[in-house]
Parts: structure tokens; sequence; C-alpha cells
């Protein structure tokens, strides 16, 4: 199934949860849009609409690095030229080198890695935020994993919800908790084998029961 699909089902679901939840517009209205992006949260194990909304391009990840890399080497030829040759000198041309080779290795999902770690940094930022810090280490493991492994199990939601717990001890708000929860469960559900449009299951029981369903 689609990003677009995912998000729109998990939107649903949230609002859905919301609705139990509380009769504020406002916290309907949160858990709604909490429910839409954990129903694209399972897919951040593969190129699709969810991490490439939270990564830039790789094109544009690309650029920037060959665009410092390239800045690094005119800075230190003309630092050489004037200065003649110095040791901090080599150590930049050795950061400007290895930004140019990781930009022609470099993988869209590398990318979503990078991004990860850059989440965890605003989480140590923002007060050691304990959500933020999981919700950056989850997007660091689903860019490692196979696509509809681990994401895509009761462990996954279970993780996912814990990191949910940990967002509402810091910034409480009514239902946001099963809000997120309802969006992450509609994207394993419209997953499942039974439905048609899926040649692929989903391992609920993994690792344990590696049956696809
Ligand atoms: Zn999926």
């Amino acid at each position: 199934m689609d990003g677009t699909s995912h998000f729109v089902i998990g939107l649903a679901a949230g609002a859905f949860a919301g609705f139990q939840a509380s009769h504020d517009p406002v916290a309907i209205s949160v858990c709604t849009a909490i429910g839409g992006i954990s129903g694209l949260a399972p897919d951040l194990d593969t190129n699709g609409l969810a991490s490439n909304r939270i990564t830039v391009s790789k094109k544009v990840a690309q650029a920037i690095m060959q665009l410092i890399g390239i800045s690094v080497f005119l800075l230190i030829t003309y630092r050489f030229l004037t200065d003649g040759l110095s040791t901090s000198l080599l150590v930049y041309g050795a950061i400007g080198l290895v930004l140019l080779i990781v930009s022609r290795l470099i993988t869209q999902r590398r990318i979503l890695t990078l991004t990860g770690i850059l989440v965890m940094l605003l989480g140590f930022v923002l007060h050691q935020s304990i959500g933020i810090l999981l919700a950056g280490s989850y997007i660091i493991i689903a860019s490692f994993l196979p696509h509809r492994s681990y994401t895509h199990s009761l462990l996954g939601a279970a993780f996912y919800g814990f990191i949910l717990v940990q967002f509402h001890n810091q910034w409480p708000m009514e239902g946001m908790v099963a809000a997120g929860l309802a969006g992450y469960a509609s994207h394993l559900v419209a997953d499942m084998k039974i439905l048609p449009m899926n040649r692929r299951g989903v391992k609920w029981f993994a690792p344990i029961w590696k049956r696809e369903f």
C-alpha cells in the first residue's frame, strides 16, 4: 500500500482515537495529525513517502557535500599559496576529500540514518528529551532494517508506543498515545496479506514467529 493511503487511514484512526479520548477540538486535531504521522512511521524501513518527507533528497544532500568539499579545497589552495603547507591544511584537505567521496557513495537510506542522528542530537539539545532521543533511534534502526521486518511487528509497535509515552510524559495531551498507536496499528493491518492488493504480509510476531499474515 502506498504512503498516501497509509497516511489517510492513519488520520482516520487518529481522529477516531481522539474522539474517544476528548471533546476538545484542538486535542482531536492533534490526535488526528499524530495518527497520520504514525500511519507512515513503519515504512521508514524503505524508500518512500515517510522517508522522503523527513530526509532531504539524495541529490540535495550530494550537492551540499560537494559544495562544501570544493569550497574547502579552494580555501586550502588559497592558504597554501599564501602561507605554505601546514598540518591543519592537510587535515582540512582530508575532510574535503572524505566529503567528496561520501557524496558519491551515499544512498538515500544512509541519509535517513544521518537524519536519525540529527534528531538524536536535537533530543540532547532539548534538555535530553527522552521522546526525541528515542524517536531518533527509531529512525536510525529503521534505516538499517529490511523492509517489512521489525517496524512491521508487535515488537516495533511496542517500541513506538514506548516512545509515545515518553512524549506524553514531557508534553501531555489527551489521547495522543492511543491516537499514535491506532495510526501505527492501522498501517500494519493495511499491509496484511488478507487484503488482495498486498503480495507480502506482516510478520506480527517477529522475531519469535516469522510467519507472514
Ligand atoms: Zn508498510
